[in-house]
């Protein structure tokens, strides 16, 4: 079976593997296509094709957009997207001036609590890639606060812990009209995690194109129930290990949760239907 991971993160996002090493690792796990899906942008995009020429694997164009509805974040992937678009750089753009701009108010909170911790800790660790919630949690291992990153979340970084701040979203009506704006394909991200199963059905009505049925974060009954809920809806079925690049004894889980090569093309043919509509 010709395997595709649809969901990975690479150090332009939290991801610690670089588009290269993902690209690396793609090969090693025998995948022939990969998309690499960062948080509210497509910085890595370039890098992945790049690398991936010699190695003969498909890397598909993606990001993985946070969205808020009805109070709650739900993640869109965006797969084949024009990656190139002046409007979406501008639009990541903003996006990432928001998340700087939430992590300041965060570190903020923290000193506050007595914590010393600066906002050039935490750019240490994100380095120039987009900042988010997991590079303080690392910041804080650093300093010693906490054992652990999911230690940081349940402590102090979770939504309703002591050091939350909301950042900038869009609805996820608006993100998937965005993308299908940028001749790409919506799908909603890991939907069991979704808080609200009723906040996923509304977002199943808002014109998305797939669901991502597999992640690595599923039950077997949440498989089955979002697999049979995308048949239902007549729904593009998608997985993804949402790969961050941690290793597990020596291997990351990259290309560990997947789907046949069939989707990934489905996904280019309604891309090019939404690209002709343009
Ligand atoms: P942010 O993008 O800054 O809002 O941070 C959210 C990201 O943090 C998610 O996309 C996950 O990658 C990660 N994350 C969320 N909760 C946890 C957790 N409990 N432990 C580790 N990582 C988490
Ligand atoms: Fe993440
Ligand atoms: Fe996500
Ligand atoms: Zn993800």
């Amino acid at each position: 079976m010709k395997k595709a991971d649809l969901h990975i993160h690479t150090t332009y996002s939290d991801g610690i593997l670089t588009p290269t090493e993902v690209l690396e690792w793609s090969s090693k796990k025998n995948l022939t296509d990969i998309a690499v899906t960062d948080h509210d942008t497509t910085e890595g995009v370039e890098e992945a094709i790049k690398a991936s020429g010699p190695l003969n694997i498909n890397v598909i164009p993606g990001m993985e957009l946070s969205c808020v509805e009805q109070g709650q974040e739900v993640h869109i992937l965006g797969y084949y997207l024009d990656y190139k678009s002046t409007r979406l750089k501008d639009f990541t753009k903003t996006l990432k001036q928001a998340r700087i701009d939430r992590n300041i108010k965060i570190v903020e909170k923290l000193n506050k609590m007595d914590i010393d911790i600066t906002i050039e800790d935490v750019e240490e660790i994100s380095q120039e890639g987009n900042m988010g919630r997991p590079h303080i949690a690392k910041a804080l291992i650093k300093k010693g606060i906490v054992d652990t990153v999911d230690g940081a979340f349940k402590i102090y970084l979770s939504k309703g812990k002591p050091a939350y701040v909301e950042r900038y979203k869009v609805t996820a009506r608006e993100g998937i009209d965005f993308i299908h704006s940028l001749g790409g394909v919506a799908v909603i991200a890991h939907p069991g995690l979704v808080h609200s199963q009723k906040v996923v059905n509304y977002v199943l009505r808002q014109g998305i194109d797939g669901i991502e049925a597999v992640h690595c974060n599923h039950t077997d009954e949440q498989i089955k129930y979002f697999s049979d809920k995308a048949k239902e809806l007549d729904l593009i079925q998608t997985a993804g290990s949402d790969c961050h690049g941690y290793l597990d004894n020596g291997v990351p889980k990259l290309g560990e949760f997947f789907t046949n090569v069939d989707v990934a093309k489905l996904l280019k043919e309604k891309a090019d239907f939404y690209k002709e509509m343009l």
